[in-house]
């Protein structure tokens, strides 16, 4: 059986988009149980800790330990669900309004030109955290691809995480 990567048609930006984040979770092995999911253990820590930039009352907006680009935002319901089907009208109305925050922050903070917004729906999908719902807000600006992503799987990221952290927070709307 083909794997969907395998079929024709696909964007090649978008191949190259998850790929990085997702290789790490791949080298580690399985997916992490409930009690040790990363989007569940973040907002019981500090948010300079979790690298959380803003919490909602429903959702709660985290910086991505394996950026595809700088500023690269996950958005996430506090509830452990895996897909957004199974997220609440409140879930669903929040996680959109701060994805919405997360653009104006990062093209303010930013000045990004563009962006690619999505949610991998499953393993198979491109999930590296299939278990816990997180919408990805990944900031662009011309010419920010270059070759590394596609000879070395890797890509510089030219700021830290929690200097950029720091930048989006104090930038985040009252
Ligand atoms: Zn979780």
């Amino acid at each position: 059986m083909q794997e969907s990567w395998q079929l024709p048609g696909v964007p090649n930006s978008f191949q190259h988009l998850w790929t990085p984040h997702r290789l790490v979770y791949i080298k580690q092995g399985q997916q992490p149980s409930e009690e040790e999911c990363p989007f569940c253990l973040a907002p019981a820590m500090q948010d300079d800790e979790a690298l959380i930039v803003h919490r909602g009352k429903h959702a709660f907006v985290i910086l991505n330990l394996f950026p595809y680009n700088s500023g690269h935002l996950l958005v996430c319901p506090y509830r452990h669900i895996a897909t957004y089907d199974l997220a609440t009208p409140v879930e669903v109305s929040e996680i959109g309004l701060l994805t919405q925050q997360a653009m104006t922050v990062l093209g303010k903070v930013g000045r990004s030109h563009g962006f690619n917004i999505g949610m991998n729906q499953g393993e198979v999908a491109g999930a590296g955290i299939a278990g816990h719902l997180h919408q990805h807000v990944v900031p662009r600006w011309l010419n920010d691809s270059n070759f590394f992503p596609i000879i070395a799987e890797t890509k510089a990221i030219p700021r830290l995480l929690g200097e950029v952290r720091d930048e989006l927070a104090q930038a985040w709307p009252k």
